[in-house]
């Protein structure tokens, strides 16, 4: 997509702090983050939410274990994180390429406001 804020790092055209990549899946850390560990996790092929995402499961399977994947190889677990994505409007999404907020190295608030 070539307006999408996403895709543009992707294609490098804008720069990130990558800190995953494998063959369909980005990591990044969020500039504004909004917890201490704020990353985004997206997939490689564009999709502007995770309804439309859900068209390709497979996608959606290939970004959570890339999730699993740093998460484990960073000890996240045993403190915990927490996984959101955004869709539309009222949930306050910006940017339309699916993206997936992995927030962790603090205790978060409850959901909400
Ligand atoms: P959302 O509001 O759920 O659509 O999330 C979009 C996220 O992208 C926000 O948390 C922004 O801080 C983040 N963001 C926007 N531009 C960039 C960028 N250039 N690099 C990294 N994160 C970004
Ligand atoms: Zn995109």
């Amino acid at each position: 997509m070539d307006n999408c804020l996403f895709c543009k790092i992707l294609k490098n055209e804008i720069p990130a702090k990558k800190i995953y990549e494998d063959d369909v899946v980005f990591g990044f850390v969020d500039i504004y983050p909004q917890a201490k560990t704020h990353l985004l996790f997206i997939h490689k092929s564009h999709t502007a939410n995770i309804n439309e995402m859900a068209n390709d499961p497979k996608a959606i399977g290939e970004v959570f274990q890339a999730i699993q994947k740093y998460t484990r190889s960073e000890s996240m677990e045993q403190e915990g994180f927490r996984v959101v994505t955004n869709l539309g409007p009222l949930a306050g999404q910006t940017v339309f390429h699916t993206h997936f907020h992995v927030l962790a190295g603090e205790k978060l608030g409850r959901f909400g406001s």
